[in-house]
Formats: structure tokens, sequence, C-alpha cells
């Protein structure tokens, strides 16, 4: 199975409902076909022509019915548009596809299809030519650059986040310090810093950072931070995140986890007078504020492994003003709203027509290493996204085409 295939799996049954309004049009389509074969009076004798409408029969069908359903429907929109514009279905060429799926399922000025649907519709058209041992014109550049093009597009959202740039991240970071000593806005200040370097330097999506637990983030000596990868269904391609330890203090990772962690382990303490006192006795001991030094290193934090009694508890969890921390996680909408709170906090201006969010910290991650000449491949490893495309996006954003061919025409 290929990785487009096994995602269409795990998408399809939730698509259905789209199905309903693809109502298959197979008949119309043979009429169609049988129709243009009798009106062939050519006594030659030639090889038939393929049946684009029956060339779904050769199928395997082997998938689950709805599946096949779904896939089905999916061929039969392709050959339809084919035959109303004029384009060989079967094989069907690169291009042809790419314009099938801008034409119909980005169109301009209306709304663009989920990129999982277009990831199915490229599946079906890939499965009838694989079924006739033809080239699947799905695995081609231009079809897998538009794909990239709308998973890009997903994740940036509407209105599109800005990426964070790391001056602004530092300039968040300095503005936070001060709070970080002082009862009760350090809860809320070691919780931001600890998200704000995490999500950055672990180039993070929004989903993954709320859902991270206690067990999922250890230190290694020598090393730093290590993000568990994996997990269930769509998630189990998450890449491990190393964080190493940074130069800086202020943002250093390790840093900001280990002074973290110091409050929310006080505050889950077993200390019989509660979390609040735990919480103030652990800030009148390190306070942390005036910044001596890194605390990663010599920082000695209980393990949380994946049996422990903790080890689903939210890593970044709701604070209260009052310094309580709640038992669940920060919600998606709240982490945007800290965001947009500490770069306000910090004088950061947002750009016209784009929002800082929880999605700035990934995409501002990817931005700087591309600036600072990483490797687009190891921007990868660190994002996980699957298609190199996506990261070379980010790339033109950053850099654009060079204006040269425009300065030849000499206009
Ligand atoms: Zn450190």
């Amino acid at each position: 199975m290929t990785a487009l295939d096994e995602r269409t799996e795990v998408l399809t049954s939730r698509r259905l409902l789209d199905l309903v309004d693809t109502v298959i049009d197979t008949e119309r389509l043979d009429l169609t076909a049988s129709s243009l074969a009798n009106a062939t009076t050519d006594p030659e004798p030639r090889p038939a022509p393929l049946d684009v409408s029956r060339a779904w029969e050769a199928v395997d069908p082997a998938s689950a019915p709805a599946t096949l359903a779904a896939y089905r429907a999916d061929w039969t929109r392709f050959t339809r548009w084919c035959v109303e514009h004029g384009r060989p279905a079967l094989p069907a060429a690169p291009a042809v596809v790419a314009e099938y799926l801008t034409a119909v399922g980005r169109p301009a000025g209306s709304r663009a299809c989920a990129p999982s649907t277009l990831v199915r519709w490229v599946s079906a058209i890939n499965k009838v030519h694989l079924a006739h041992g033809m080239t699947p014109p799905g695995q081609s550049a231009p079809v897998r650059s538009i794909l990239a093009e709308a998973r890009q597009a997903r994740d940036a959202g509407a209105p599109r986040s800005a990426p964070l740039a790391l001056d602004d991240l530092r300039a968040m970071l300095a503005a936070i310090e001060p709070e970080r000593a002082v009862w009760p806005t350090a809860v809320a200040a070691r919780r931001d810093t600890a998200l704000l370097l995490l999500g950055f330097a672990g180039a993070l999506r929004r989903s993954e950072l709320i859902e991270l637990t206690l067990a999922d983030v250890t230190i290694e000596p020598a090393v730093g931070l290590r993000i568990r990868g994996g997990g269930a269904g769509h998630r189990r391609d998450r890449p491990v995140r190393m964080l190493p330890f940074g130069q800086d203090p202020v943002t250093c990772a390790p840093c900001a986890w280990t002074a973290w962690r110091q409050i929310l382990d006080a505050w889950d303490g077993a200390d019989p007078a509660g979390g609040r006192r735990a919480v103030l006795v652990e800030l009148h001991r390190r306070p942390g504020g005036e910044r001596p030094g890194h605390v990663c290193r010599d920082a000695v934090l209980e393990p949380v492994g994946r049996d422990a009694p903790r080890a689903q508890r939210s890593l970044f969890p709701g604070v209260h003003r009052s310094g309580a921390i709640a038992g669940t996680a920060m919600t998606g909408e709240a982490v945007r709203k800290m965001v947009r709170r500490r770069a306000q906090g910090a004088g950061v201006t947002e750009p016209p027509g784009a929002s800082l969010g929880a999605h700035s910290l990934r995409s501002g991650f990817i931005t700087e290493a591309l600036r600072r000449g990483a490797d687009p491949r190891a921007v990868m490893a660190q994002t996980g996204h699957r298609d190199l495309a996506a990261v070379q996006a980010y790339a033109h954003r950053v850099a654009p085409p060079p204006a040269d061919a425009v300065a030849l025409l000499d206009l």
C-alpha cells in the first residue's frame, strides 16, 4: 500500500457523507460511450478502445464496499470531466490530472475541497491505472505538488497564520521573563515559555502541542529534550523530535521544560496543604527570575514513565489567573489566544492579512530554518511533512523565485 492509499483508508469513512451528492453517473457515461461506439462505422478491425466507464471493473475489489463505492464515484467524476473537456482519461497524463484537481477540486473563487478528498480522488485514478498495468499519474511531480499546496493551504488555516520570526519569539520570551518569579503569574509564565519553545523548536502542530502528556517528553543527558513520536491512526507517522540544549538559557527549550515541570510537579504533588503552597515553596526555592544560568542539566526531575500514574497528565493544561492549574489540556483556541497575547505583550506586530496563532510556531521554525540555509529534507525530519513540496512552498516564500525570467523580457 502506498502512503496515499493508507491515508485514504482512514479518511474514507469520514468522507462518506460527502458522497451523497456525488450520485454515480455511470449509466449516462455508458450511454455516451456506447453511442460513440455505434457511431463508428469504420470497417477496418481495430483493437477495441478501452471503455473508460467500465475501466473500473478491473480494480481489485478487495477494499471495503464503502471504500470501493467512494473510489468508484471518484473515478466516474474524473471520467465525466475528461469527456466534457476532451481529455483522455485512461491513460491520463499527469498534467491532465493536475488540471482536473485544480479545476474541480480547487476552483478559483469558490471553496476548495479538503486535501483528504483530493488525495482520495488521486488514489482512485491511480487504482484504475494500476489495474490496467499503466503508470499511476498521481505519483508524478505535478500532482504531488498540487496535493502539497492543498495541505499547505489547509495547515495555514484562514486567516493565514503568520510565521513567528525568531527575533519576535525572543522578544516574547524576554517580556515574559519578569513574570516568571512572581506568584501567581509565574505559573502561566513558565507554562507559556515552555509551550512557545517546544512548539517552535519542535515545529509541533497545534494538535500535537495540546495532546502532549508528561510521558511524551523526556530529557536525555548530553542531547536535550526528546518528544516522543508516533501515535495511533493518522498520528503514527509523527516523528520523534529532538530539542538540543540551547546556548542562551532564555531560549533553551530544555530549561523552559524543566522550570515548568518543577511547578507542575509541585502542584500535583502530595503536599497536604495543597498545590498552591507547594508551588510557592518551589518558587521560593528556585526563583529563576534572574536567570543565573541553565537549569536544564543539573535539575533532578522525577521521570514519568508510560505506566506512571501521571503519564497521561497534560503537559500544557489550562492555568487560572489565580495560579491554579487545571487537570485538562489547553484548548486549541486557548493556545492561539496565548500566542497572540504574548506577542502583543512584546510589541510584536502581525503582518497585514495574517494573524499569529499556534501554527505560527511551526511555520516560524520552518521559515527561520530555511532562511538560515537548512536543507529542506532536514526540516522535514523535524516537521514530519510527508512531501518535500510542502516544505519547499515555505522556501518560495522565504526567497521568491528570481525575477531574471521577467527581466529578460525587458518590459
Ligand atoms: Zn538550558
